[in-house]
């Protein structure tokens, strides 16, 4: 059936994306915009992309116009150098400088490069300035472990919703055609309209000095927002319904819009990532219009159709919604009684989980030849594979020092606190990113691992579940924290005790 544009009217037709493909969006519906109201969205869509790139990042989510899953970027706290992000590693972007030595007329400096490709670019580059220069024949590829790293990202604020109300309506447009066009979301429309032109514009966040352009479109946006007397109608949601069913992927997008057709509210609901929640009411459906709901789960790992999302409908209103009284009202209490922070941290644990599964999984499959191997043998392929794990290794180190730290904090052993950190001291200056003593933590932490792996396998035990243990919980913290603090204890005369290497 021909379609025409829900913003003008006019013959609709261009690819859009009903879930945008920056988060990981396959599908395509060619019936909702004309090709200018669908490129007037690109501005709202670039900005929750942004929003969301470290988590999408993090994830692994690949985009749909990408052939590589999402990269983020982020400030590496210690040396304030952008370092990149994705789901397989942290690295810098540029070559480091490591050090510097004067060597008669000129210096040896010590690089470090991002990769290989950057390497044979900084030569090429040397080359081409005609720098006299000599490479020393010593090139060596060594991870790096960063520390934390610094990620700013204000979630949400007037264009995140905007484009949270975009695909809302995108998808009420879809599941219910008609009512789309019948003039019902005409007020809702021109606020998406309008917060869309102040994100086209470069104004979602507040210019020291604003051009002509965006002063206008901020001001349209204002009489958009009259209708709704004056706040955006659609909001953030801490209360979403208890007895939905849980979003069938594990990271799971949800939308949901519906109409209740006893008084004609029409609503959407969205869950990113099963976590940040939002509502709104996008307008009053026509007299008799049917009660309905469509509920869509969104696979944001999925690579493609048919199996990247799951529609479920309805023939009541159970995600109706209720506008509050202040649309700000729910997040500032929200952001008051640590609601919000709670969202994200949990999140962001439920992430760290499925990292380490991925991780024991790739691991587990690595360590089969082990049960056939001689002793020998496997102590040198368990070797090699913890090896690789530096980052995963440095932070079960850091976990446990950080975890003791704050008891020896707490029973006021403050005084002795500087033993800890020196264990894992970083040092920009070197290589790796650690100092020489957090070089021996992180070489006693991986012998410790290699032989318990060693130990368990021996024993017919190293499945799975149990690399996934020993790599990110309890049983790997005890393993770690013991090697670590042995060299300390020793110093007090003290053995570990176990309790105390829990953490
Ligand atoms: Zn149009």
């Amino acid at each position: 059936m021909a379609r025409t544009c829900i913003v003008c009217g006019l013959a609709a037709g261009s690819g859009e994306h009903v879930f945008p493909a920056a988060l990981g969006g396959r599908r395509v519906n060619s019936g909702i915009y004309c090709p200018k109201h669908d490129n007037s969205y690109s501005g709202l869509v670039y900005e929750i992309a942004g929003q969301l790139d470290f988590l999408n990042a993090y994830l692994g989510v690949r985009p749909d116009h990408s052939s590589q899953p999402k990269t983020a970027f982020a400030e590496h706290t210690l040396t304030g150098e952008t370092v990149s992000i994705s789901a397989k590693e942290i690295r810098f972007t540029k070559p480091r400088i490591i050090s510097r030595t004067p060597v008669g007329e000129g210096e040896a400096v010590e690089l470090s490069f991002p990769d290989q490709q950057s390497a044979k670019q900084f030569i090429k580059k040397m080359e081409a300035c005609g720098h006299e220069w000599a490479a020393l024949p010593k090139l060596s590829a060594r991870p790096y472990i960063t520390g934390s790293v610094h990620h700013k990202r204000a979630f949400g604020g007037a264009c995140g919703l905007g484009a949270i109300a975009y695909m809302t309506q995108t998808f009420f447009a879809q599941e219910f055609p008609e009512v789309a066009r019948s003039g019902a979301l005409t007020d809702f429309i021109n606020y998406t309209q309008a917060i869309a032109k102040v994100a086209a514009l470069g104004g979602c966040e507040q210019q020291t000095e604003e051009r002509e352009a965006l002063i206008e479109a901020r001001s349209a946006l204002t009489t958009a927002l009259e209708p709704f007397g004056g706040t955006a109608p659609a909001w953030w949601d801490f209360s979403p319904p208890a007895d939905a069913r849980a979003n069938k992927f594990e990271f799971g997008h949800r939308v949901t819009v519906g109409i209740d057709g006893s008084d004609g509210q029409i609503y959407g609901r969205v869950a990113l990532f099963s976590a940040l929640s939002f509502s709104m009411r996008l307008g009053t459906a026509p007299q008799g219009s049917a009660t309905r709901e469509v509920t869509v789960d969104i696979d944001p790992l999925a690579e493609h159709p048919p199996h990247d999302i799951n529609k479920h409908q309805v023939l009541s209103a159970p995600g109706r919604v209720h506008v509050p009284e202040h649309a700000t009202q729910g997040l500032a209490s929200a952001i008051a009684d640590g609601t919000q922070q709670r969202a994200f941290t949990n999140l962001l644990q439920r992430l760290e989980e499925h990292q380490l599964l991925k991780l024991a999984h790739a691991i587990s499959k690595a360590l089969a030849p082990c049960a056939t191997l001689s002793p020998l043998e496997a102590h040198a392929l368990i070797g090699k594979v913890i090896d690789e794990q530096p980052q995963q290794i440095w932070r079960l180190v850091t976990c446990f020092v950080e975890g003791l730290k704050e008891k020896w904090t707490q029973g006021n052993l403050q005084a002795i606190t500087p033993i800890l950190d020196g264990l894992i001291a970083h040092d920009v200056q070197s290589a790796s990113g650690l100092s020489q003593q957090a070089e021996v933590t992180l070489a006693l932490a991986k012998a410790a691992l290699s032989a318990q792996m060693e130990e368990d396998c021996a024993a017919g035990l190293l499945n799975e579940a149990r690399i996934a243990e020993l790599m990110g919980r309890g049983p790997g913290l005890h393993v770690v924290g013991q090697a670590v603090l042995a060299p300390v204890l020793e110093v007090f005369g003290e053995s570990p005790r176990s309790d105390e290497v829990r953490g």
